[in-house]
Parts: structure tokens; sequence; C-alpha cells
């Protein structure tokens, strides 16, 4: 058997649920199952990520998907957890598996320290021979600290377990350069830069959270994490060999090069950033020379952080150059960039060597980074 590796694959709410009568796809299921199957005897461990909790808890609340409101779905969310998990794990004893959910949400992501703890988890699961089945907690979380659409929650799952592949299933089957209901839409074999598609794929599905774009977005962050993505239908036999080995048609989005380490990785693919600092272009122009960000470098600050945080930082002309941790709280700096002449030590009652972001916590971007989250811009100071 070849080296084992790991394989993503998010599941959208309408091949799980019935978009009628909101129950359980069983055949689907099954499908997915003996799929999973035939990976595993290939030394391929696979983690499913999801969609469908809302959609089965729907009528248990008594709503439907163009009634329901935040809270209901929140609400709908608790009650259709289990009975998603339950088809899962019914089916799943079908083909000798195990199943285990694993419910994470935003902060899991991007906090650090929470991030290798819930890599570790996943990764005791696989060890275990156990298939997880990864959610966003949607029923405790606001919309401030929630991923918000499984695409790019899985995306981030293939980047925090080094996958090798990430598989989104949806009832379309990949990239159109327009809406495809648009008479004369071309399909997209395989696309090595989303950005030029972004604005083409507005819109969302009719069940689930997400749409083309958070697709692409998550094809991006996967690209990025070096891992393989493939969009297509799954509604079929075998919906993800056949995918993958080209039996059926799917965008596939090749990873990217990037050579980076896990932190840098960790650092510069984020689904939201805390805030933004201004520097010089001379300065951002030595960020590859590992030059650090230097509390007299700064131009101006945006947004409310905290030590640890990762910042976008920008040039004057309003270029993203680089991202990075930085070492101070927004308050610090703002108390450091007002009061450029007293010494740091003074000002924060601790000693510092004022660098604000050091080289080490700092990922130079290039042009196929996308911005996907701009804070807005603040004077120094304010
Ligand atoms: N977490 C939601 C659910 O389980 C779905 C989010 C999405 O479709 O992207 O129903």
């Amino acid at each position: 058997m070849s080296e084992v590796h790991n394989l993503v694959v998010k599941i959208g709410s309408s091949l799980v649920a019935n978009p009628d009568r909101l129950t359980p796809r069983y055949g689907f299921m099954q499908r997915l199952f003996e799929d999973i199957d035939r990976l595993r005897q290939r030394g391929i461990n696979v983690i499913l990520c999801s969609s469908g909790a809302v959609a089965l808890g729907l009528r248990t609340v008594g709503e439907t998907p163009d009634t329901a409101g935040v809270s209901d779905k929140q609400a709908a969310a608790a009650c259709g957890m289990p009975l998603l998990l339950n088809a899962y794990r019914h089916i799943g004893h079908e083909f000798g598996f195990e199943i285990a959910q694993v419910l994470l949400t935003l902060g899991d992501f991007e906090d650090h320290r929470r991030f290798l703890n819930t890599r570790n988890t996943v990764n005791r699961l696989l060890d275990a021979g156990v298939v997880p089945i990864v959610n966003e907690n949607d029923s405790i979380t606001t919309e401030e600290i929630r991923v918000g659409d499984n695409d790019r929650l899985a995306a981030k799952v293939a980047q925090m377990i080094d996958a090798r592949t990430f598989v989104i299933l949806s009832e379309i089957d990949g990239l159109y350069d327009r809406h495809p209901d648009e008479e004369g839409a071309q399909f997209i074999p395989e696309v090595t830069d989303v950005a030029p598609f972004m604005e083409a794929t507005k819109g969302k599905s009719a069940l689930g959270s997400g749409g083309m774009t958070t697709k692409l977005m998550a094809a991006n962050l996967a690209q990025e994490a070096g891992t393989d993505t493939y969009i297509g239908h799954g509604d079929f036999d075998n919906p993800i060999t056949s995918l993958i080995d080209g039996e059926r048609r799917s965008t596939r989005f090749p990873a990217h090069d990037v050579g980076a380490s896990g932190w840098e990785r960790w650092i510069a693919n984020r689904l939201q950033m805390a805030g933004s600092l201004v520097v010089d272009s001379s300065v951002a122009d030595e960020f590859v020379n590992d030059r650090p960000v230097m509390r007299s470098d700064i131009r101006s600050i945006d947004g409310d952080f905290t030590r640890g945080d990762v910042l976008h930082i920008y040039d004057e002309n309003g270029n993203e150059r680089a991202r990075g941790l930085s070492d101070f709280t927004s308050e610090e700096l703002r108390v450091l960039a007002v009061n450029p002449h007293l010494n740091a030590e003074q000002l924060l009652g601790y000693r510092t060597k004022g660098e604000v972001v050091r080289s080490k916590n700092l990922v130079v971007v290039e042009s196929r980074h996308l911005t996907w989250d701009v804070p807005q811009r603040a004077e120094a100071g304010s």
C-alpha cells in the first residue's frame, strides 16, 4: 500500500437533505460510504465536512428554508445535528466504520493553540480508524465568531491536517464562466488563479450557506495550503473517486507550489484578520530580507486587536505587502504611535525592543494571496 494521506470532502446540504421533505437522503450517504471504503483501501483517510444539520432540523422547529431566521436556524441546527449524525452512523456501520462528531468555529482556526489542539484530535481519530465528521457549531455561534459556510470551514480543515486532496461536492458539476443558466455559459475544467472568476459567481444555494463564491475562496485557501481541490456534482455512484480519477467532469484547482512552513501558511491563509497597519513602501520592500516591522515604521493602525493577532500590512499606496502577528495590542500600538519620542518601556511599563511584527512572524504577500477581508482604515492614534 502506498503512503497514507488525507482527503477532506465537503458535502453540501442539498446532497444529504431532501429539499422538499427535509429528511435524510440515505441513498446518497450509502454511495458516499461505499466510496470512503474504496478510498480507505487505497490508503486514503477521509474526513467529512458535512452540512445539513440546519436543513434536517427545520421541520422540528416548524420552519422552512424560506421562513427561517437566524435564531430559527441555530435551533434547527441543534435539532438536526443528531439526526444527521445518526443517519451517518447507521450507514457507516453497514461498511464497518465508526464516526465521530467534531464541531468547530472560527476561533478554532484563528487561535494557533486551538488550531493545533483541534488538529491533534482529528489526527487521533484518524489513527483510531474513525471517520471524523466536521461541522460548524451553529447553535452557539454568533455572526462575528462564526465561519458561516462549510466550504471555507472544510478548506481550513484541509489546511490543518495537510490534506493532499480536497473535494467539494454539491449540486453543480463545477465552475462556469458565468451563471450556468445563462446562455453560452462555458464550463471551466481547471483553475490556477480564482481571482478572475470571483465577480461572475455571486449568489448562493437554496439550502446551504455557501455559493460558488465561497467555494472559490475555499479552493484558493486549499491551493495555498498545497492541496489539490475539486468542485463537482455529488449525486453519482462513487461520488469522490469518480471525480479524482477523472471519470466525471469537475473543476480542478491544482495546488500552488507554496514551499511555506505550516506556521507561515497559518499566518497567511486565514478567514479573518484582526486589523491592519500601514508602513512606507521602502520598509515593505525590505520584508523579503527579513526586516521586522518596527514601531517607527508605522504610519497608521486600524482595528482592535490583541497581542498574537494577525494583521494585514499595507504600504502607503494601499497594496497589501505582508501579513504578520502583532507583538502588541492595538491600544499599546496607538500609545506608541502618538508618542514617537518617548521611550517604549516608559510608555508601556515593560521592557521591549519595539519590534511590532518580528520577521519570523511575518509572511510576504504575493498577488495570488487574495484579500477576503479588508478592515476599514483609520489614522494612527485614532
Ligand atoms: N453548518 C450548516 C449546516 O450544517 C451548513 C453551512 C453551509 O451549508 O455551508 O446545516
